[in-house]
């Protein structure tokens, strides 16, 4: 009510109910509205109001309120330390009406610069919503990675615990966590009860615990632990049962028997003969979800899944040219140092200015330096590549003499991001038509925890790419991981490639490559279907091969 700015006695009537109703010394379960009435501080209308609540859930009030506010807007309100009258002035002054939209315009600054907010303000509204992120008690695997890890090798060093490893979200490498889960085996569960106790960054909610389950949190970053416990001859058994999804437990391998059924007929010595009982193979934990590892396991082999140590290059990086914060050639250097065979340097193009995207006399400068990086780091190679920003209308964003200088092309949409599906598909699908795009960079443009993607045609998307043989990024930054796993095994059976791309900012960026292949992995992605697992001399002859093809339809 103060946000649409309503009468400010009515407002304060309702102030004064909600803490006679607050203050709990009268039930009014099973009032009506008369009776509710005689209580002190509500009037008729109120009183009507709080019986509607309590009957209905709602009222036309508090409907009528709602409808006239964007949902963004009450999340915002629930911010600390931003109360109505501010939220109605970022709303009127800067037309923001979503978290995201505040974040972004705290980061450029827009908010300090408002009458009555200042730097103070911004940055305390910043933390706000990096708490409001953090509260919801959910995170991302590489955000909680270093602590889980911490914590599992120290259950283990613990003297009383025979085994112990991690099972649940966290063990199929799921690209959020909400709980983190341990198994433990050991004769002596009051001892390993006692000891975990004296574990680092780890406490127990006595409340929540039992004698038989340990309950509790890693206390930074705050995320909630569950300790399971059993006997040495159920382990294997109890990893299995606390590790698949629900879906993969419960899947019916044969004449409606679902998985568990077998798996209760344990105990196992090891995984193999736990899934050989159903007439399975072994199915690797990642791809424990229920989805489409059944197909694999009842034809008898899982394929080897793409690993680290099978990407040859990087593909996707930004240097000081656009918005990176190193030097092309410490980005090239530090990826020869890594042990990689090339570089694919794609700075923002021009019409990301915020980004400091390259006007055309930049791209040369840029070329002249790769050129003679080249001959200096040889054998090292650094492609010639691009993010060209798709525009509005899906055309990209140099002119076809720009474009065809480039080895390859990473076509991404970075704005505007708000489109409903049929326009993101369309504005995607012209830029997959290029016949200058080698890659589709980060398909949804969504920010893990913090924005939804724009919504896509998933399958009409893929199938283009199928079509025109443009690659499909997995962005592996730990914020984006785009394209989400679940789609990556329907790229693979339409025959699309993925490329693990960091797009790293910085030559620390390098390491998310790890998470790419993490989600890749889920999704069943092999080497031989992963861009840039192609050698060095494999890479060269398809980009020229690309080049070519371009040419000859041109001449056409
Ligand atoms: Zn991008
Ligand atoms: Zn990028």
């Amino acid at each position: 009510m103060e946000l649409h700015e309503e009468n400010i006695f009515k407002i304060k009537s309702y102030q004064t109910a909600v803490n006679t109703l607050e203050r709990g010394e009268i039930s009014i379960e099973g009032l009506g509205v008369s009776e509710l009435q005689g209580i002190n501080g509500i009037g008729k209308s109120i009183a009507e109001v709080v019986f509607s609540l309590g009957t209905s859930q709602t009222h036309s009030v508090l409907e009528d309120l709602l409808a006239k506010t964007p949902t963004g807007i009450l999340e915002i309100l629930e911010i600390k330390g931003l109360g109505p009258k501010k939220v109605k002035t970022l709303w009127e002054e800067l037309n923001i009406t979503s978290t995201h939209e505040l974040l972004e315009a705290c980061q450029a600054g827009q908010v300090a610069k408002i009458k009555g907010f200042g730097e103070k303000t911004q940055e305390s509204i910043i933390q706000g919503l990096e708490f409001k992120v953090a509260n919801i008690g959910k995170w991302l695997y590489a955000e909680v990675e270093a602590a889980v890890e911490q914590v599992a090798d120290a259950i283990k060093e613990l003297e009383v615990v025979d085994q112990s490893v991690t099972v649940g979200e966290y063990s199929r490498k799921m690209e959020i966590i909400e709980s983190v889960e341990f198994l433990v085996s050991t004769k002596d569960r009051r001892g390993v009860m006692a000891a975990l106790e004296g574990i680092k960054n780890l406490e127990k909610d006595k409340k929540s615990s039992s004698p038989f389950k340990w309950r509790g949190v890693i206390i930074s970053p705050e995320v909630k632990v569950d300790i399971h416990f059993c006997g040495e001859e159920n382990f294997v058994k109890e990893k299995i049962l606390r590790t698949g999804s629900k879906a993969h437990l419960l899947y019916p391998v044969e004449d409606q028997k679902p998985l568990i059924d077998f798996l209760n007929e344990g105990p196992f010595q090891d995984e193999k003969e736990a899934y050989q009982r159903a007439g399975l193979s072994w199915i690797p934990e990642e791809l424990r979800e229920g989805f489409f590892e059944f197909e694999w396991a009842k034809s008898g082999e899982i394929p080897a899944l793409l690993e680290v140590k099978d990407l040859k290059g990087i593909l996707h990086n930004h240097s000081i040219y656009s918005d990176g914060k190193h030097t092309l050639r410490q980005m090239a250097v530090h990826c020869k140092e890594l042990g990689y065979e090339y570089l694919g340097i794609s700075d923002h193009s021009r019409s990301a200015f915020y980004a400091g995207g390259l006007e055309i006399e930049k791209v040369e400068k840029q070329f002249l330096e790769i050129e003679s990086l080249n001959i200096e780091l040889a054998p090292f190679r650094i492609f010639k590549g691009i993010e060209s920003d798709i525009l509005n209308d899906g055309s990209l964003d140099y002119p076809d003499e720009i474009l065809t200088g480039f080895d390859f092309v990473v076509s991404s949409i970075h704005s505007p991001l708000s489109m409903d599906r049929k326009r993101a598909t369309a504005r995607l699908l012209k830029a997959i038509d290029n016949p200058y795009t080698t890659i589709l960079g980060h398909p949804t443009g969504r920010l893990l925890l913090r924005r939804e993607g724009y919504p896509i045609d998933h399958k009409v998307v893929i199938d283009a790419c199928a079509a025109r043989q443009v690659v499909i990024e997995i962005n592996a930054n730990p914020w984006r991981l785009d394209l989400d796993w679940r789609w990556v095994h329907y790229a693979l059976e339409q025959g699309v490639k993925l490329s693990i791309n960091p797009d790293a900012h910085a030559m620390e960026g390098y390491a998310d490559m790890k998470y790419g292949v993490m989600v890749g992995r889920k999704g069943g992605l092999t080497k031989d279907m992963t861009f840039n697992a192609l050698s060095l001399v494999e890479m060269e002859s398809y980009f020229r091969g690309r080049k070519d093809k371009i040419k000859a339809t041109l001449e056409q």
